[in-house]
C-alpha cells in the first residue's frame, strides 16, 4: 500500500495545498500526518480543518499542544511563543479541540510495522530533536516496530540500521526498505523546511521505496498573509531560505 508522509505544516495553507495536490496527482489515497499543525503561520484553522478532513492518522506536535493550551509556552522561543499565543487567539473551539485529542503516538492499522510519532520514538512527550540521522542511533534498536516516522526538526533524513548492526545514513531522495533492517524516517516539513530547501518537503511510502518529495508554493503569498497578520519578521522571512 502506498502512504503520503507529512510533518509540520504549521499553518501554512499555501504549502499544504501544494503537496496535497502533489499527493493526489499520485493517487495515493493514504496520508499519515505527524503533528504540528498549527504554529508560526497564517492559517491554523484552514490548514488543520483540512488535515482532519484528508488525513487517515494523525498525532500530535509540540505546538498543536501549546496552542491548544496543554502545554506551557515557557519552552519555546519567544518568536514562537508569540505565534503560538497568536494561533490560540485565531483557532476555532472545534478545530482546538480536534488536536487536543491527538495521541503522541499512533501505530496505525493501516500501516502495519509503523510508529508515528512527532519528536522521538523512545519519549514523544518530552520533545527532543532528532536533526541528523546519528541522533537516532540511541532509539533504534528499542524500538518495537521496524519503522519509525517521525518530523519536529523540519529536517528531513532517514536511519538505517542493519540486521547486523550496521548504521546506515539516507540523505538522498530516494531510499529501499530493507527485511531485517529499522528505520528512522524524517519526513521533514512541509510548511517551514530548515534545510535551506525552501520548497515543501513530504516523504512517499510505496511498498518498500521511500521517497523524499520536495514540491514548489507561493511562498511570497504566505508571507504576505503573515504580514497582515503582524507575525515576527524572522519567521517570515525564514521561508524564502529554508532555515
Ligand atoms: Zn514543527
Amino acid at each position: 500500500m502506498r502512504h503520503a508522509v507529512i510533518s509540520d505544516v504549521h499553518s501554512n495553507l499555501e504549502a499544504l495545498k501544494a503537496v496535497l495536490s502533489d499527493i493526489d496527482r499520485r493517487g495515493i489515497k493514504d496520508i499519515l500526518f505527524l503533528g504540528d499543525a498549527v504554529g508560526y503561520g497564517p492559517d491554523p484553522d484552514e490548514c488543520a480543518k483540512i488535515l482532519f478532513d484528508r488525513c487517515t492518522s494523525l498525532v500530535i506536535g509540540n505546538h498543536d499542544m501549546a496552542a491548544c493550551g496543554m502545554m506551557d509556552a515557557f519552552m519555546f522561543n519567544p518568536r514562537a511563543r508569540f505565534a503560538i499565543d497568536w494561533t490560540a487567539s485565531v483557532l476555532s473551539d472545534e478545530s482546538r479541540s480536534a488536536l487536543a485529542a491527538l495521541p503522541l503516538s499512533v501505530e496505525s492499522d493501516e500501516a502495519p510495522g509503523i510508529l508515528m510519532v512527532h519528536s522521538n520514538p523512545a519519549e514523544p512527550d518530552k520533545w527532543l530533536y532528532l536533526c541528523i540521522p546519528l541522533d537516532g542511533l540511541s532509539y533504534i534498536s528499542s524500538m518495537t516496530r521496524p519503522v519509525c516516522l517521525l518530523g519536529h526538526s523540519h529536517v528531513p533524513f532517514a536511519l538505517e540500521m542493519t540486521a547486523g548492526g550496521e548504521a546506515l545514513e539516507h540523505t538522498g531522495p530516494n531510499m529501499l526498505i530493507m527485511e531485517g533492517s529499522r528505520y528512522i524516517i524524517n519526513a521533514g516539513s512541509v510548511g517551514q523546511p530548515r534545510d535551506r530547501d525552501p520548497r515543501a518537503c513530504y516523504v512517499v511510502l510505496d511498498d518498500g521505496l521511500v521517497e523524499f518529495v520536495r514540491v514548489e508554493y507561493p511562498i511570497a503569498e504566505t508571507q504576505q498573509k503573515m504580514l497582515k497578520a503582524d507575525l515576527p519578521r524572522f519567521l517570515i522571512e525564514r521561508l524564502a531560505h529554508g532555515v
